[in-house]
């Protein structure tokens, strides 16, 4: 087994991930009438299609979901970020596992030159709050506890947060608009998802299944 890093084209940095769906618990209604429902967010993922459905871009994933396992996994994931001064924790899936969590925070802990990014929905979870708040106290990470909406909604009680918005009118001054989307999707120089005083990063809706989510929530 090895550690196994994707480079998504967007990103200035490599990024561990895992498949997203099979390994995204909190990608789910919790609760109510629509309970195991994918949330709004997730219906629309960018990363359940398209390029990520080939072989070539399963097979890390899937490789990561028992990889993670080993006993060396934090010591190889270190020194696999030994040259890195960003990273950014699931380009797809989400943190699926509280032994994963307590690794990943291992790992954090032991790479202060490296400014990790990690979102995700696992704050849904109680059992997940203690280890996020760990990492969330460290000086090198900025924890993203995700959205579900895709109308520019989210907790505004959270320090850091991202959410989807369908419309420029859906920005409010605590929020950075992703601007990757005007420069051929790429990051460019921007670091707005690993800046710690952002507290909301909106990423504009996009990709044709989103796009038709967003518009059937304004004609509802
Ligand atoms: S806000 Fe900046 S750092 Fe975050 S995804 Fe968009 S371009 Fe990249």
């Amino acid at each position: 087994m090895s550690i196994k890093l994707s480079n998504a084209g967007k990103m200035p940095c490599p990024s561990w991930s895992l498949e997203a769906r099979t390994h995204c618990p909190a990608s789910l209604v919790q609760t109510g009438p629509a309970k195991g429902e994918l949330v709004d967010a997730c219906a629309g993922c960018y990363a359940a299609g398209g390029n990520y459905r080939f072989p070539n871009v399963r097979a890390p994933r899937l490789h990561n979901a028992q990889d993670w396992k080993r006993d060396a996994w934090v010591a190889d994931m270190v020194k696999a970020l030994r040259f890195e001064t960003h990273f950014r924790w699931f380009d797809s899936g989400d943190v699926a596992w509280l032994p994963l969590a307590r690794k990943i925070l291992a790992v954090m802990q032991a790479t202060p030159h490296v400014q990790h990014w990690l979102p995700t929905r696992m704050h849904k979870f109680p059992k997940f709050r203690t280890v996020l708040a760990q990492m969330s106290k460290l000086s090198n990470v900025v924890v993203r506890r995700s959205s579900d909406s895709i109308q520019g909604d989210y907790d505004k009680r959270l320090a850091t947060t991202s959410t989807i918005v369908g419309s420029v009118d859906q920005i409010d001054d605590d929020m950075v608009m992703c601007g990757a989307y005007q420069r051929d999707g790429k990051c460019g120089d921007c670091r707005a998802c690993w800046d710690r005083n952002i507290k909301c990063i909106a990423y504009p809706a996009h990709g044709r299944v989103m796009l038709k989510l967003v518009s059937l929530k304004e004609v509802a």
